[in-house]
C-alpha cells in the first residue's frame, strides 16, 4: 500500500518557530513557538521530503 508521505510538521533551523499542517485550512499554523517574524525560516524538512516512498 502505497502511502502518502508529506511533512506535517516543520521547524525553522533559524529562529526554532515550530509549525504543523492543518488539513482542514490546508495551510500552515504555528503549533508552539513563534519564533522571529523577521526570520525568513529555514524549515526542516525539505531534505527528507519525498511524496511517494519507493524500495
Ligand atoms: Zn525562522
Amino acid at each position: 500500500m502505497a502511502e502518502i508521505r508529506a511533512p506535517k510538521e516543520r521547524t525553522c533551523t533559524q529562529c526554532g518557530r515550530s509549525e504543523r499542517w492543518d488539513e482542514d485550512a490546508g495551510n500552515w499554523r504555528v503549533d508552539d513557538e513563534v519564533g522571529d517574524v523577521y526570520c525568513v525560516h529555514s524549515w526542516d524538512v525539505t531534505g527528507s521530503f519525498t511524496p511517494v516512498e519507493e524500495s
